[in-house]
């Protein structure tokens, strides 16, 4: 048992995520508060965090890649509502997803296959494009 630094609850050993710059080799916070942590972070560091995230990515875009990639294939159902978020903040992963899409339809057409579905899908968005024009005027 260990007791977490944060929210001063003993915890089974098994609740505290691993930090080699410890004793024990655990973290003195257990799972829980470093998820709380790294959420409070974040929101407070939001442009530093974002900067640093920018940096790495420069810095090394293959690892970034591969972290992407990973992340994906781990996480195929991965809700709605992150993947919008992401979409949002991640130019990278915006062209990436747009590319898929690109593809997946490239190749649906020349398969023959959806082509009515995608000329349909267009049209629609044309439709509510013009109707968003039109409120707007
Ligand atoms: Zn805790």
């Amino acid at each position: 048992m260990k007791t977490c630094k944060r929210c001063l609850i003993e915890k089974n050993i098994t609740e505290f995520g691993n930090n080699k710059n410890e004793k024990d080799g655990k973290s003195i916070y257990c799972s829980n508060c470093e998820l709380i942590r790294g959420r409070e972070y974040r929101e407070k560091n939001k442009d530093k965090v974002n900067q640093s995230a920018k940096k790495w990515r420069e810095d090394n875009p293959e690892k970034y890649k591969e972290t992407i990639n990973r992340y994906i294939e781990k996480n195929p159902h991965m809700s709605s509502k992150e993947r919008s978020k992401r979409y949002r903040l991640d130019d990278d992963y915006r062209k990436k997803i747009s590319e898929k899409r690109k593809e997946y339809y490239q190749n649906n057409i020349e398969k023959g296959k959806n082509a009515n579905y995608i000329t349909i899908v267009i049209e629609k968005l044309k439709e509510r494009r013009t109707m968003i024009g039109e409120r707007k005027n």
